[in-house]
């Protein structure tokens, strides 16, 4: 090793500023002694009993993080629908119908596994820019609360279906507030340039024409504005956008019975400090109070950070591979399993389970990859990691667009899942069988 690399790592090693305390995820995810434990049980144990890759949440973790918004809504009229594409695991959708949770669902498919896990179909609300009628016909008989509208044309088609079932279809129009919530391009939602919802300027006559129709009861008015928001800004501003429009559309003699400010909220990756729930919603409050909006029915669609930092992905080192420009560390998680890298260039923090408390001298910068046949299945850039083939490794703030987001891509089974309470872990999912995989196909 260069003179030059070594002290690098050196470096890298002292200033590191992830001490175990400060692990995103913390206090649920944390070193016990040497071992990187989630609640009372020992990431090692589990890795050892269920094999890896290995997702592992803890369930105190995503209780404490919607305890936040609840604090937040203490005394309101406010209904948290949990935007399930986050991580749509059933035992996940269970605890959160059971804490008293809707659903925010995208498809056919969400509204059956959130059905499965027990979801009362009134606190259920439909986004997605291509609902199809199939889809929009389940909704309607299962007795959904609200169809969130994205465009001029959903409007006719679900007037045409819920006609055509005798229903009558509640609604609530997405609107685009053309607010930047300065987050990675891929995650903006509320942008002119994006596919969501319908503009600002188009917003009162979509309503005017929605209120006429016989299939469609307008309820609400909604609005998403992206993912991983780390500033109270945008949504302050969102916020106002969207009340002037209220005001214009109940002007128009339209009733809009509850105000749906969307998700986004982001969590901690690599020490990013977004707000908290309830100081951002204290502010929030207070800005709808001053405006007159604070006996409003409210509606929220979390994802990500009621379930992101809960989870951990446990990896098993297969080889280091040194290299003349690049070092790497191969593991069995792959951008199968973690597809944010590969996807929007994602950060996640990468610990070992063992802690490591002397200076390694041989340690390396290495950049973490899984065993698939892409260059873009990376999981970590120029990670400073001390490591031989056999340890573990867990790849944290992985509980949300992870394994909702996994495939079965060179033919690698899908992870197992472990939820943990206190000291007691339950297999929540399966790792795919070789029969799971080829189920459904068949032979010419
Ligand atoms: C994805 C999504 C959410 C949740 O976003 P998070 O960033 O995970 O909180 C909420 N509402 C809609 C319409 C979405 O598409």
């Amino acid at each position: 090793m260069g003179v030059a690399k070594f002290l690098r790592f050196h470096l890298e090693l002292f200033s590191c500023p992830m001490t175990p305390t400060m692990l995103p995820g913390a206090p649920h995810i944390h070193y016990s002694g040497q071992q990187l434990c989630v609640e009372g049980c020992d990431l090692t144990i589990l890795a050892q009993t269920y094999a890896t890759p290995l997702f592992v949440y803890s369930k105190a973790s995503m209780l404490a993080a919607l305890a936040a918004y609840q604090r937040g809504f203490a005394g309101r009229n406010a209904q948290i629908c949990y935007a399930m594409k986050a991580n749509s695991s059933l035992a996940i959708l269970q605890l959160f119908a059971q804490s008293g949770c809707g659903f925010d669902i995208v498809s056919g498919g969400e509204l059956a596994r959130a059905l499965a896990a027990g979801a009362d179909p009134k606190k259920v609300i439909f986004s997605g820019v291509g609902k199809t009628r199939q889809e929009m016909r389940e909704a309607l008989q299962a007795g959904i609360g609200c169809f969130n509208v994205e465009s001029e044309a959903e409007i006719d088609v679900l007037n045409e279906v819920a006609l055509g079932t005798g229903k009558v279809a509640p609604i609530s129009i997405r609107v685009n507030p053309n607010v930047d919530p300065k987050t990675h391009p891929y995650i903006s939602t509320g942008l002119k340039g994006n596919k969501f919802g319908i503009a600002h300027e188009r917003t009162l006559v979509t309503y005017q024409r929605a209120s006429k129709l016989a299939g469609l009861r307008v309820v609400g008015i909604d609005c998403h504005i992206g993912s991983q928001i780390t500033d109270e800004a945008p949504y302050l501003d969102a916020m106002d956008r969207m009340l002037d429009l209220v005001t214009g559309i109940e002007a128009a003699g339209i009733p809009i019975e509850h105000i749906d400010f969307g998700g986004g909220l982001g969590i901690n990756y690599n020490g990013d400090t977004p707000p908290q729930a309830d100081a951002l919603w204290s502010k929030l409050l207070a800005k709808l109070d001053a405006r007159e909006f604070g006996s409003y029915k409210l509606m929220i669609e979390p994802g990500r950070s009621l379930v992101g930092n809960a989870g951990v992905c446990v990896t098993e080192v297969l080889y280091v591979k040194p290299g003349e420009q690049k070092n790497f560390c191969i593991v069995d998680a792959a951008m199968n399993d973690l597809p944010r890298p590969a996807m929007y260039q994602a950060f996640h923090t990468i610990v070992p389970l063992q802690h490591q408390t002397e200076l390694a001298s041989s340690a390396l910068v290495m950049d973490v990859v899984g065993p698939i046949c892409e260059s873009g299945d990376w999981i970590g850039h120029d990670r400073t990691l001390f490591v031989q083939a056999g340890d573990r490794l867990a790849v944290l703030s992985a509980g949300a667009y992870c394994m909702s987001m996994a495939s079965n891509y060179n033919s690698r089974p899908r992870a197992a899942e472990v939820l943990v309470d206190g000291a007691n872990a339950y297999l929540i999912r399966n790792r795919d069988s070789l029969a799971d995989q080829l189920r459904g196909e068949h032979l010419l």
